[in-house]
């Protein structure tokens, strides 16, 4: 017999909806599908489609209205979560924002010192250990966010739209470092972007999200090869693939 790997996440016909002064109002309709290990899901779709809810219900942080979801492992998931606003604590520096998650499970602050200095050479931080966050610039900042995420090496990494902020080229060469990030480190990724290059250029998969309720409308597999450059976006199979993902966002 051939062992199957069991799915790093499984939804099962989640559907979210949210009370509003006159009634509800439902974010997302039987939503149904499943992430394999270390697998790189892109979530696109209009502005309302319930992606953000999708990740914040993955994270616990809102309750499925109905629904299932379930988690591979033996251990509660760790989840590692990066929102389009860095959100670091203005009063840590550069490295004290890093090691945060790993003082908060109770890590010595010199143990969590040291596993924060890899991460800031990681994310290519060196120099900046003692910057202060009003003085970086926003990729940076996005850096030392996505850097506190895989400190404590979850076994989800959730991305809600973590380049939105940035410019153009500033996201082209940060999605470049994720991508290489990811290489190296293989985690299970579900990542929110308005971007469909981005969402070629970075996944495995994209899902394609309905307007609201939001409902998955198509389920890509992206077959462009790995390591991917940024040339691919010149080619015939990626325009070919970003026509199908744009008639899909209707
Ligand atoms: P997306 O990330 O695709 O832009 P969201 O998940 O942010 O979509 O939102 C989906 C819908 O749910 C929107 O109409 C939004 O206003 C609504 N919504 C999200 N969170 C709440 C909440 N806490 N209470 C009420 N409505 C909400």
């Amino acid at each position: 017999m051939t062992e199957v790997t069991p799915p790093a996440l499984d939804i099962s016909h989640l559907s979210v909806n949210f009370e509003n002064g006159s009634g509800e109002l439902q974010a997302l309709d039987d939503v149904t599908f499943q992430v394999w290990p270390q697998e790189f899901v892109c979530l696109l779709g209009p502005s309302g489609s319930g992606k953000s809810t999708l990740l914040r219900v993955l994270a616990g942080l809102v309750p499925p209205t109905r629904g299932e979801i379930r988690f591979s492992g033996d251990h509660p998931p760790r989840i590692g979560y990066v929102f389009q606003h860095a959100n670091l604590m203005p009063w840590r520096t550069v490295i004290e924002n890093i090691m945060l998650p790993l003082e908060l499970q109770g890590v010595s602050p010199p143990e969590a010192r040291r596993q924060a200095q890899t991460w800031v050479e990681r994310v290519g931080l060196s120099g900046f250990e003692s910057a202060w966050p009003r003085d970086l610039s926003g990729g940076m900042a996005q850096r030392v966010a996505i850097a506190r995420a895989l400190i404590h090496d979850p076994d989800l990494l959730l991305l809600d739209e973590p380049f939105g902020a940035l410019d153009a080229l500033t996201r082209e060469r940060m999605g470049a470092e994720l991508l290489h990030l990811w290489q190296s480190q293989r985690k299970t990724v579900l990542m929110v972007t308005h971007s469909i290059s981005e969402a070629l250029l970075l996944a495995d998969r994209v899902l394609v999200f309905t307007p609201r309720p939001g409902r998955v409308s198509l389920d890509l597999t992206v077959p462009l090869p790995r390591p991917r450059s940024d040339d691919l976006r010149y080619t015939l199979e990626f325009a070919h693939l970003a026509r199908q993902l744009r008639q899909a966002i209707g």
